[in-house]
């Protein structure tokens, strides 16, 4: 089975980072608090998983807060732009 689009973004709360994952259509589908530690993902046991593995590479590219999408599947980063029309457009970059 194909695996479908999925972006993912990063901000910082009072619990620490939590990362969003959006849909195809850009709808938040799930969000977890993250570290390079701990993830509290149903694969937070193990050692590793793709939160903690993207978390390095919000940090390094200063994108955790911003506008940035990151797709894991294809590894490419998308800008989010708000618009007045009600879906976001956003371009590939
Ligand atoms: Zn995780």
């Amino acid at each position: 089975m194909k695996e479908p689009e999925a972006f993912y973004r990063m901000h910082t709360t009072d619990d620490g980072i939590r990362v969003t994952k959006l849909d195809a259509d850009l709808n938040p589908e799930s969000s977890y608090i993250t570290s390079l530690d701990i993830c509290e993902c149903p694969a937070g046991h193990r050692d590793t998983c793709r939160h903690r593995q993207m978390l390095p590479l919000f940090i390094s590219t200063n994108r955790i807060n911003s506008k940035w999408l990151y797709n894991f599947k294809t590894r490419k980063w998308f800008l989010l732009h708000e618009t007045l029309e009600e879906q976001p457009s956003w371009r590939r970059v």
